[in-house]
């Protein structure tokens, strides 16, 4: 179980207070933040609420399966304005970072709107919201939710289960990286005794692949760089490959995991440059380094195993700044007291709360 946040008695307050809500999720969604948008969209509905939900960005083809009942609006101007001026409260999803929610950010600086997030990543763990659960020991937003839902004697509907099970699914990389634990089995295991079907589920989500991305995939691998003795990995991506293959940045997704499989590996990091002069650094640590602040001091954030950050300039400047910062973190651990420490994968998703505990777990075990 998650050490509940003290913030949690006043979340449901702040949804008994407010009858009209519109919901978001940081940018470039994922499995995590959709599924808490649709989970709790539907447990609203099923309290006589009026919900929307709105973000930055359109729903990847993956995840449209699980949106098919709930209309999942994009960002435009103009509605922006009408939902935020319809709305009594806003709840965000999966990122506590006021800039993570992209082109609605902005918005609330126009409109007194009553603000709530529900989030368990490690960087802005203030949150920005008149309420914030942040619950960084939580294996995905999800989990908090179904926290949420079953302290407020909710009812778990096989739609409800489903977009809670996908939201824990692919944050934890399929029950497989750090933040898995038994609480999320647990909450896995009482989903689907309501009846899902999770071999279908993972195909729903997994089986979208094309040959263009796999083949964009072995172009980036085989231009893989080891540095640091091996113990740091370097994946480049630049704009011509993206547009040869007909790619966008959200294609990457997964790509950074690959390498952490090498032995000896301690991170990895890819530079995507999808535009010329904007790259987007995936920072991933197989479990002996903490690299979170690496992008949060420069302006981006995520988990103590998984982080990113987007930089302007060149990816050789972007390089400059990120590979000698996780080179120095790796030269400040101890010595490894036995041939495994530099070799635990300890994993971590790409959107995935890792926890201390899990840190000791995979780290000098
Ligand atoms: P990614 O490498 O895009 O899979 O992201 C890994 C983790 O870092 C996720 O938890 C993201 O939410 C977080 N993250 C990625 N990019 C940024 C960014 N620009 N700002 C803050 N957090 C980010
Ligand atoms: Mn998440
Ligand atoms: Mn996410």
């Amino acid at each position: 179980m998650t050490p509940a946040s003290p913030q949690r008695p006043a979340f449901h307050e702040f949804l008994a207070r407010h009858r009209h809500f519109l919901l978001t999720t940081h940018v470039n969604p994922d499995g995590d933040g959709l599924g808490s948008e649709v989970a709790l969209a539907l447990w609203l509905q099923a309290q006589g609420k009026t919900v929307r939900v709105l973000n930055d960005s359109v729903v990847p083809t993956a995840y449209v399966f699980l949106t098919q009942d709930q209309q999942m609006e994009v960002f435009e101007p103009e509605l922006a304005e009408q939902r935020f001026a319809d709305a009594d409260a806003l709840i965000v999803l999966d990122t506590s970072n006021r800039q993570r929610i992209g082109r609605l950010s902005p918005l609330l600086d126009r409109h007194a709107i009553p603000v709530a997030v529900v989030d368990h990543h490690v960087s802005h763990a203030h949150g920005f919201g008149h309420v914030n659960v942040i619950e960084p020991e939580a294996s995905a937003t999800g989990e908090i939710l179904y926290d949420l839902i079953r302290e407020a004697g909710g009812t778990l509907t096989p739609a409800i289960a489903e977009a809670l099970y996908i939201a824990l699914m692919t944050d934890t990389g399929s029950f497989r990286f750090s933040n898995t634990d038994s609480h999320a089995h647990r909450m896995a295991a009482e989903l689907l005794a309501l009846g899902l079907d999770p071999q279908r589920l993972h195909a729903q989500v997994h089986s979208h692949a094309s040959a263009a991305r796999l083949r964009f995939f072995g172009e980036v691998l085989s231009g893989l760089e080891l540095h640091d003795g091996g113990r740091v990995v370097v994946l480049e991506a630049g704009p011509e490959q993206f547009q040869r293959h007909g790619l966008q940045g959200s294609d990457t997704e997964g790509l950074v995991d690959m390498p952490r499989n090498i032995a000896g590996v301690d991170a990895v990091a890819l530079f995507s440059e999808v535009e010329p002069g904007k790259v987007k650094v995936s920072l991933r640590s197989t479990g002996r380094v903490a690299i979170d602040q690496v992008c949060s001091r420069l302006g981006g954030g995520g988990h103590i195993h998984a982080a990113g950050v987007l930089l302007r300039g060149t990816r050789a400047e972007a390089r400059a700044r990120i590979v000698p910062e996780v080179e120095r973190l790796i030269a400040e651990l101890p010595a490894a007291t036995d041939g495994l420490a530099s070799s635990a994968h300890a994993g971590a998703a790409p959107d995935a709360a890792a926890r201390p505990g899990a840190r000791a777990r995979g780290g000098a075990a």
